[in-house]
């Protein structure tokens, strides 16, 4: 039986993490929820799974869960030490980090120094503090395994790769709901029109992420951190029906790509069966629905996000944080609608250029580098 925790259950990921359990209900069990605010679903996923325990990051809503839950064995938790505790509990194996931002950073590391496997979802940890959590993880000796589909396409893509060198990692993107539009285009597109997505059903953020193609930029960091590749070693290509999930070229020339529908429980589910393929709860590929695949390459020039990211991992040390930090805080601001989608680029270009770079900061450094963007992005982009 396999323990599971997760780190932001009643979101996207969260909720088809738990779609996997219920798949598998002789395989693992859930001991640990945790969320943000969301009560009344993880109300509910509590009474389902009865966990140990369940975190509320927000400390109004985890009192009042505990009320709800009193009938119940469940120790209710909150605030960050709510967190950090969850993901240091003694039953989990592993700890899927499905939370949304850089607010994952602290429970992750507390997860793995507690000797947690992590399913990462959350991105944007890897993308600020991989420099942390990769050698903490090989350290610790516990397992990275990624989730995001095209990493969890990498990961499964060199399981056959024994002692050969790979030449190139072809990450694909579907490029979005404005694929194909000009800069000019782009100028009056509102939130609802971001938050469209052609492919992928997925929470918020990371919709307008991928919109912007910040998320494929976030993605090629996570790539270099997670396979210790360099960045010029990885290409993206747009391949618009996201069904080969991304590809390791081999130095032979041979690519191994992995395929299959658009349904994130694959890629989930693997990061908690590996190596095992097992049956999923996603409705398998019908090729006859297929009318043709497409691949293609980005459009760097209108879709600045990938350029953005690429400087950002070859500057290193602290400006991936900056990166991040300072699309985490333009893309919430886009969605309230208080900036226009080409101003999330503008925002970025602006902290970078200003950021005077940390060589390798730590985790209090990296929170210190986000409040610093946060008051200067407030102070002129949001006065
Ligand atoms: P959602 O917005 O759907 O869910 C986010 C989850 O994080 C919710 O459970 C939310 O709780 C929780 N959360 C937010 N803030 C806090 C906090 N301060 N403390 C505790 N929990 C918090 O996001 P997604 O599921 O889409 O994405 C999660 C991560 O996975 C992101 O890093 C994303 O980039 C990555 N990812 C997502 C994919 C997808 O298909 N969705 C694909 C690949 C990667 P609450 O509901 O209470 O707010
Ligand atoms: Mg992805």
């Amino acid at each position: 039986m396999k323990h599971i925790a997760v780190l932001g259950s009643t979101g996207s990921i969260g909720t088809q993490t738990l779609d996997v359990v219920r798949k598998h209900p002789e395989m693992m069990d859930v001991v640990a929820l945790a969320c943000g605010s969301r009560i009344d679903l993880i109300e509910k996923q509590a009474r389902e799974f009865c966990p140990e325990i369940v975190a509320v990051y927000d400390e109004k809503a985890a009192s009042d869960l505990a009320v709800r839950l009193a009938d119940t064995n469940v120790k209710v938790l909150g605030g960050m030490d709510g967190l950090i505790e969850m993901c240091r509990i003694p039953t989990a194996d592993v700890v899927v980090t499905a939370i949304v931002g850089m607010i994952g950073i602290r429970p992750t590391i507390a997860a793995i120094e507690a000797g947690k496997d992590i399913a990462l979802a959350n991105k944007e940890t890897c993308v600020c503090a991989g420099h942390i959590i990769l050698p903490l993880a090989a350290e610790k000796g516990v397992k990275i395994l990624p989730v995001d589909s095209e990493h969890s396409a990498i990961f499964q893509a060199l399981q056959g790769r024994a002692g050969s060198e790979i030449r190139r990692i072809l990450l694909t993107a579907s490029g979005g709901p404005f694929r194909g539009r000009t800069r000019e285009e782009l100028m009056n597109v509102t939130a609802a029109q971001a938050l469209a997505h052609p492919t992928w059903s997925m929470g918020p953020k990371i919709t307008v992420d991928s919109a912007s193609m910040v998320n494929k930029g976030l993605e090629v960091i996570e790539a270099k951190w997670l396979f210790d590749v360099d960045v010029d070693q990885i290409e993206v290509v747009i391949q618009p029906q996201s069904i080969i999930h991304s590809a390791v070229e081999y130095e032979d020339g041979s690519i191994l790509a992995q395929m299959g529908p658009s349904d994130m429980r694959i890629a989930i589910q693997y990061a908690l069966t590996y190596p095992l393929h097992l049956p999923s709860p996603a409705v398998p590929l019908d090729f006859r629905t297929l009318a043709g695949l497409e691949l293609g390459v980005p459009d760097n020039e209108t879709f600045r996000g990938l350029p953005l990211a690429i400087s950002a991992i070859r500057t290193g040390g602290s400006m991936p944080v900056v990166f991040n930090a300072s699309n985490e805080w333009a893309n919430a601001i886009f969605r309230r609608g208080d900036i226009s989608f080409l101003q999330i680029y503008d925002v970025i270009e602006d902290t970078m250029s200003r950021h005077s770079v940390i060589a390798a900061p730590t985790v209090d450094e990296i929170f210190a580098v986000q409040d610093e963007i946060d008051a200067y992005c407030e102070e002129k982009y949001n006065s």
